[in-house]
């Protein structure tokens, strides 16, 4: 059974249908990736997922549980951790003050110190841990914000765009977390333009256009489906 589930979302933003019975799953070991242009409903998706919007229709399943009608913090208590497209660090902490407010709330806060430099170790964010977080370049803030979510020690991870301004090298070491996380038995929701990036890591791949899944298989398929190519991939 997928840890996460999402069973005929409908979300409506002023009579315009955001999300149309979008069904999709995460499993746990697995990168899932959900790709679409600009305005297909994935962050949306996401806000319907992690609690912060009702959806009009359908269900959020998370270890078999119906969370539809629980709020963000339960969700988070259950496992669930996201990050979100713009940037929300708190710009006058430190790096390690970042990951220590969020340790504080989650499962390993009797020993906040030590899990966030754990994590912080695991994510090469060391040297940085001193540093306030508002004078960091962009991909390492999207790492940051990646790191934060890790102190939570997710069980689902949803990550919003978290490559958008890094630098191939940090994209390639990202890929490697990504996979290492998956091992670690996280379900991972990846939304993400990066195509190579999304191809490399995931091992199943939804195509969200106009609020509908347009496509569902593995990169491969993907890569190849008529449909995607069209909807979205044309657009590059
Ligand atoms: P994506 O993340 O795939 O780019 P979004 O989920 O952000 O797409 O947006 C999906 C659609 O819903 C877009 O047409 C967007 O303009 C609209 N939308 C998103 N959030 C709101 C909102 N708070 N109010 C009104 N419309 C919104
Ligand atoms: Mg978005």
């Amino acid at each position: 059974m997928p840890l996460l589930r999402a069973e005929e979302v409908s979300v409506s933003f002023g009579g315009r249908r955001a999300l149309d019975e979008v069904s999709l799953a995460a499993e746990a070991g697995h990168v899932t990736g959900l790709i679409g242009p600009n305005g297909a409903g994935k962050s949306t998706l996401f806000d319907v997922v992690s609690g912060l919007r009702r959806p009009l229709t359908g269900r959020v399943l998370l270890d078999g549980h119906d969370v539809t009608r629980e709020g963000p913090a339960r969700r988070a208590r259950r496992g669930l951790s996201r990050t979100f497209q713009h940037l929300e660090l708190f710009g006058r902490l430190t790096v390690r003050g970042n990951l220590l407010v969020a340790a504080e709330l989650g499962p390993g806060r009797r020993h906040a110190a030590r899990t966030a430099d754990r994590v912080l170790d695991r994510l090469g964010l060391t040297d940085l841990a001193g540093a306030p977080a508002d004078a960091l370049p962009t991909g390492a803030a999207r790492l940051v914000e990646v790191a934060r979510t890790l102190v939570l020690e997710p069980k689902v991870l949803l990550l919003d765009e978290p490559a958008a301004g890094q630098d191939t090298e940090e994209t390639a070491r990202f890929a490697a977390l990504l996979r290492s996380l998956a091992e670690d038995g996280t379900a991972v929701l990846l939304v993400e333009h990066d195509m190579s990036l999304v191809m490399t890591v995931c091992d199943e791949v939804h195509v969200l256009d106009l609020g509908t899944v347009v496509a569902s298989g593995p990169p491969a398929r993907i890569r190849q489906d008529k449909t995607v190519l069209t909807a979205y991939l044309g657009e590059e």
